[in-house]
């Protein structure tokens, strides 16, 4: 049962190849940098001929490919990210995977793939799981992040839609991706995402084309990046690859899901626990203009990026256009700590788990 819905699925047969080396007694578990140490196995599939095959977990390791592998060349390729949580009694929870599920198939529609079949996803994913299980970290606020990503294989440089796809699914037992509050710069030179474009796609190179302006933002002293609209540079749209929120006089404000942003795991949970703890939350344009003014009168009271990776991040300071926009002392923000307090311990099942998340 992993939709939290009554349907019964057939179990798929996965082909196990079990690795003769475990690394999990030679990894640090009190030192797992974001991203950078992997399980022993991953789960890989096909999709050969309009159908997907040769399910298998395997130690994880290189993968054979063709140098002239369409995804290196144009770049057909999705990814997703999710996590799991050791739970308080010990077991094992990867909170809201449907959802993961159904933005990796909106994803591969938007960028001409295949799709994949849910059953293919959620047992491929708990199969992999539980046999590392015992990776899965035992420290506060570290997961087991979990990265499901799918590329086009056609050995082939005509540029169509390829036929073949491999799709894979690592683990990374990882912690949060940012330890501190974050210092923005408002980028109103280079874009993320048009109208008309891939934002809302999970796609490698919305994360590529993001790459020079950040690195130009950590020379100028930022940790991260505000991005705006394309066309005008008048809205704010995402952080870095996390949403957005702001507390403007009690109230949750948070732009609003379009084509030019991603829609965020976290951004949802957010706003339902939001809502659930009774603030008022308002999903709309944001303009650039609006939060600086909120800021300088003092009715903008907390500013967060919110993402699977990211948790929720505290922002201390904003900048436009070289001014510096000082936010309120991050730990002084009630609403947004509360709110990451209450998603945590549902996380890491401290607290009963009302909206059906963990599976
Ligand atoms: N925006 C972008 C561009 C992202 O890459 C991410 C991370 N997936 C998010 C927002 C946050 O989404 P989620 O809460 O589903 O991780």
């Amino acid at each position: 049962n992993y939709t939290n819905t009554e349907t019964v699925i057939e179990t798929l047969t996965i082909k196990t190849t079990k690795t003769a080396h475990s690394r999990l007694a030679e990894t640090d578990k009190t030192d797992l940098p974001f991203g950078k140490y992997f399980t022993d196995h991953m789960f890989v599939a096909d999709y050969i001929d309009g159908q997907w095959t040769n399910l298998e977990i395997v130690p994880y390791g290189p993968i054979e490919m063709s140098p002239a592998m369409s995804a290196l060349h144009y770049g057909q390729t999705i990814f997703e990210g999710l996590k799991a949580y050791k739970q308080a009694d010990g077991s094992v929870s990867v909170f809201r995977a449907d959802k993961n599920f159904a933005r990796l198939n909106k994803s591969a529609e938007r960028m001409s793939m295949a799709t994949l079949p849910e059953d293919i996803f959620m047992q491929g994913l708990a199969a992999l799981i539980d046999i590392d299980r015992a990776w899965v970290p035992d420290i506060e606020n570290y997961s087991l992040y979990i990265r499901p990503t799918m590329f086009a294989t056609d050995p082939f440089l005509g540029v169509r839609p390829s036929l073949t796809y491999k799709f894979m699914i690592l683990m990374s037992p990882s912690a949060p991706y940012y330890s501190k509050p974050l210092k923005v710069k408002i980028e109103t030179k280079y874009t993320r995402s048009v109208d008309g474009g891939v934002g809302a796609a999970k796609t490698g190179g919305n994360y590529s084309m993001a790459m020079l302006p950040t690195t130009k933002a950590h020379e100028e002293g930022f940790d991260q990046l505000i991005w705006t609209d394309a066309k005008e540079h008048r809205y704010v749209e995402e952080s870095g690859a996390a949403n957005l929120m702001f507390v403007v006089d009690g109230k949750i404000l948070t732009p609003e899901v379009r084509e030019t942003i991603l829609d965020g795991v976290t951004r949802d949970t957010v706003i339902q626990l939001a809502k659930s703890l009774g603030y008022e939350v308002e999903e709309r344009r944001v303009e650039i203009k609006e939060v600086l003014e909120y800021a300088e009168s003092g009715r903008l009271t907390e500013a967060f990026a919110v993402g699977t990776a990211a948790t929720v991040t505290q922002i201390y300071e904003m900048n436009f256009e070289g001014k510096a926009y000082p936010l309120t002392d991050p730990a002084s923000r009630t609403i947004s700590t509360g709110i990451a307090k209450k998603l945590n311990d549902i996380r890491y099942g401290v607290t009963a788990d009302e909206f059906g998340w963990n599976w």
